[in-house]
């Protein structure tokens, strides 16, 4: 089922949004060459904290840490660690926030340094994908339209759109009905309604969609070894514009 979300909902989902907006604005700065993915952790950690907010992914079906950084190759759910980012590398942090009961979500694919213009293009393209995607989840349109949008975004940009992975809704759990794919036929799925909120996620690799799970039984990474990169946010389905809550 598809929950509709109250007014008082939707304002404690602004606040799970706001703490994930602002951890990203506080990774931004961190992110250099030399720093590890588990400082990034940590300080994402103790910031959400901070803020009076969980860090929603730390037990997630038993996920170790508090973010998910995924660098390079690998697609969603890297585990932080003592992996060093070099200059030239792209990383992909995936953050969700729980605060009175109700969650935010958000990715953003980070340039590490001076990067490639293929992998500068790759994260413009998917980015620009997420907001194709967005621009759908309006009244009058089906859910699948979001999906298709994303889809033609990057599949006529010669980028491909990870197919075993894919966007939820979310609210009162961090994963909600329906399933958000990035791919798919347009006017298929429920009607979008006010109040329906969903985590919009487009990943989207270099080289072939196809990705494989590392032996950690987290990581995804793609299977030609080809950059991938990751946007995402939480938006709200109103009888006007989308309202995108991981925002400020
Ligand atoms: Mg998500």
């Amino acid at each position: 089922m598809i929950t509709i979300k109250s007014k008082q909902e939707l304002a404690y989902m602004r606040e799970a949004g706001r703490i994930v907006a602002l951890a990203f604005a506080e990774l931004k700065k961190a992110i250099e060459p030399g720093v590890t993915t588990g400082e990034l952790d940590r300080l994402a950690q103790d910031f959400i904290l901070a803020q009076g907010g969980r860090p929603a992914f730390l037990g997630l079906y038993g996920f170790p840490a508090s973010i998910c950084t995924s660098v390079n190759e690998e697609v969603v759910h890297g585990i932080p660690g003592l992996r060093k980012l070099e200059n030239g590398d792209i990383i992909s942090i995936d953050i969700g926030v729980e605060i009175n009961g109700y969650f935010g979500d958000g990715a953003v694919t980070f340039p590490v340094g001076e990067i490639s213009a293929e992998a500068k293009r790759l994260l413009q393209v998917t980015e620009e994908a997420l907001y194709a995607g967005i621009a759908r989840a309006r009244v009058g349109y089906r859910l699948s339209d979001i999906s298709h949008a994303i889809q033609e975004y990057v599949e006529s940009r010669g980028f491909s759109v990870v197919r075993d992975y894919v966007g939820h809704g979310i609210g009162k759990s961090m994963h909600e009905e329906p399933q958000v794919p990035n791919f798919g036929r347009p006017g298929r799925g429920p009607r979008l309604r006010p109040g329906m909120t969903l985590a919009i996620e487009p990943m989207i690799n270099a080289g072939t969609h196809e990705v494989c799970l590392c032996a950690d039984n987290w990581t995804v990474v793609t299977k030609d070894a080809k950059l991938s990169a990751h946007f995402e946010h939480t938006v709200a389905v109103t009888d006007g514009e989308p309202e995108i809550l991981t925002r400020v």
